[in-house]
């Protein structure tokens, strides 16, 4: 399971790849555009980055050379060129790896994969511990202090997002996009209700949190409570 962002611009193909990325158990995020792209790629910090080459705003080949300049987020080329000199520019650009489409969401997902492997980012451990919280990245299975715990899709998504960066303060907006797939609209209330369900479940709530500490104006984070919280 990988962290994906999705740049493409058709609209069908992004729906049909967003859909097929996640049956494939990836958390996907998905912007049509160039300068979204970078910026999503800065701020949600992705595993890896699937990118269209032919996009409204800017060329992807540029939007390549922008984002090697800020960040070194593996990079997969999604690309109708198949000619071998614009695949050895892409490549020279910072590019991980290409696919020529059309291709099917096996094939991505094999080099998102291979690409995780040689970047080193593929998690030996799938299991990731916050204190007494551990949440298995490929079961789905969550257990808190060694009980299991039942979280709907979107719970458990929220859940892994944060755990992912624990310690982290992450920003709702970041959460929208990562979660919900709105990184550019959405409203802070369906982050607000899912924290609240969840939090109901980790037998916590807003007033006396444990796990999860909202900080007010920026974002929630998920911390290991200290010894001596009330549980
Ligand atoms: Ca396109």
């Amino acid at each position: 399971m990988a962290r994906v962002l999705l740049v493409e611009d058709d609209a069908a193909i992004r729906t049909a790849l967003l859909r097929s990325l996640r049956d494939h158990g990836h958390v996907v995020a998905a912007v049509g555009s160039g300068m979204p792209a970078l910026s999503a790629a800065v701020e949600q910090k992705p595993d890896v980055v699937l990118l269209d080459l032919g996009l409204p705003d800017l060329d992807g080949a540029d939007v390549l050379s922008m984002l090697r300049g800020v960040s070194a987020v593996p990079v997969i080329v999604a690309t109708a060129r198949d000619d071998e000199a614009s695949m050895v520019r892409l490549l020279d650009l910072g590019a991980d790896d290409y696919v020529v489409k059309p291709f099917t969401a096996a094939q991505i997902d094999a080099r998102i994969r291979a690409v995780l492997r040689r970047s080193g980012k593929t998690e030996d451990d799938p299991v990731i511990a916050v204190g007494g919280l551990r949440v298995d990245t490929r079961s789905y299975e969550v257990t808190l202090d060694g009980r299991p715990i039942e979280l709907a899709r979107k719970e458990f998504e929220l859940l892994l997002a944060l755990a992912r960066r624990a310690g982290e303060v992450v920003t709702k907006r970041d959460l929208l996009g990562e979660v919900w797939q709105q990184a550019w609209g959405g409203s802070d209330r369906t982050v607000d209700v899912h924290l609240s369900w969840l939090r109901r479940k980790l037998g916590e709530t807003a007033a006396a949190p444990r796990y999860l500490h909202s900080v007010r104006g920026v974002g929630v984070k998920l911390v290991a409570p200290h010894e001596g919280d009330a549980a």
